[in-house]
């Protein structure tokens, strides 16, 4: 049977080159990159050449502002706990927006615990945050604003940037999580003038439990897990050589990949989109620009998202209703709460997302499969 894999947001394949570049240090140059022997050197000159390819894809003036960590979800947890307790005494509030992933959302619920304070802006019903909005959040007591890039479930860009100006007029530390956005559109820090920033391997066809966080110079953060005195002593553990070298080698290859990959997923989508629009009782989540060139999300009346899977599934296309964290769940999206959608509705909703070994005719076969399926489970359905 045909297979179509349709959801990268969840996790992406490794680029070949990837994979063969892990390889390696897992089978010949498996050194503890601490260790002076040849084999550590060879995993310490490895890991330098990685900390310099994602400084290269990102735009970081300083290699030593890379910093290694298990994955997007520790990147934030790291940026969130080391900026907070590093900064208790000069304030105690942080904003962040209503559509961040939960890595952000559940580990700015553990700092109110530790007593502080939170604000959650809301979005427009694109899924937008508005500047104006973060700017009359702040007070004297704020020291973080964390907004993401772009939005895992409904593919919305956010103005990063312009909240970044805010921030720093007012002294505040500014983090995005961009490890959706990474790998699909260009991701600079000087453009985007963030001093923190979270990137994922898996995202970006690179290996699962890798990550990045850019740390700016000079930007008041302690570590979150205490042990040796790895990568400049904000993540103390022994690197994870081969999916740090893994990491590295998908930052070049995106390097020299983005501008076609954003051309051709962008083709895919807007033509997978329209398709979709021409079906009865489908609405499009998130914006129609500013979006990421390989999300779309759509909601099917009528129907239950989970179900629509299973069917899709069953001819073999891969796909999710909203993201891979809430799915098995019975909770709706709250990011599509955010963005005002009913609770009945977003359980109608399908994300695809596309991929660089995508094609037209993936979209087609998609577009062929689905309206039998929404038909059939129409007809069986008590809420249509
Ligand atoms: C996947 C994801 C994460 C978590 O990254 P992991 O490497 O899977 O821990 C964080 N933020 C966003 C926006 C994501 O899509």
């Amino acid at each position: 049977m045909r297979r179509i894999y349709l959801d990268h947001s969840a996790t992406a394949p490794v680029h070949p080159r990837v994979a063969t570049a892990v390889t390696r240090y897992m089978l010949t140059d498996y050194g503890n990159a601490s260790s002076v022997h040849s084999f550590g050197r060879e995993a310490r000159r490895a890991l330098d050449l990685a900390r310099e390819q994602v400084a290269e894809l990102i735009g970081a003036e300083d290699v030593r502002e890379i910093i290694f960590t298990s994955g997007g979800t520790e990147s934030d947890n790291l940026a969130l706990k080391g900026v907070a307790r590093a900064s208790r005494r000069r304030g105690d509030h942080i904003i962040t927006s209503a559509v961040e992933h939960h890595a952000v959302l559940h580990t700015c619920k553990a700092l109110e615990k530790e007593g502080f304070r939170v604000t959650i802006v809301g979005v427009d019903s694109e899924g937008r945050v508005d500047p104006e909005e973060v700017r009359e959040a702040v007070t004297d007591d704020t020291i973080l604003i964390s907004i993401m890039l772009a939005n895992n479930e409904i593919g919305t860009i956010q103005p990063v940037r312009k909240i970044a100006d805010i921030a720093r007029k007012m002294d505040v530390v500014m983090h995005t999580d961009a490890v959706q956005a990474a790998g699909q559109i260009p991701v600079n820090v000087v453009d985007l003038d963030v001093d923190l920033m979270s990137l994922s391997g898996h995202k970006m066809y690179g290996p699962k439990g890798v990550g990045v966080l850019y740390v700016r110079r000079k930007t008041r953060i302690g570590p979150t897990e205490h042990g040796g005195h790895h990568e400049r002593n904000l993540r103390a553990g022994t690197e994870n050589v081969a999916g740090i070298v893994g990491l590295g080698e998908a930052c070049a290859v995106t390097l020299e990949e983005l501008s076609h990959r954003e051309a051709h997923l962008s083709r895919l989508r807007d033509r997978l989109i329209e398709g979709l629009l021409k079906m009865d009782g489908v609405q499009l989540n998130g914006p129609r620009r500013e979006r990421l060139p390989n999300n779309v999300n759509v909601n099917v009346n009528g129907i239950e998202g989970e179900a629509m899977l299973l069917n899709l599934d069953a001819q073999g296309i891969a796909a999710s209703s909203g993201s891979a964290c809430t799915s098995g769940t019975l909770e709706a999206s709250h990011v599509l709460m955010a963005c005002g959608v009913e609770a009945e509705q977003a359980h109608g909703s399908l994300r695809m997302t596309l991929g660089r070994d995508n094609s037209q005719e993936d979209m087609d076969y998609v577009l062929e499969v689905l309206p039998g399926i929404v038909k059939k489970l129409r007809a069986m359905s008590p809420l249509a």
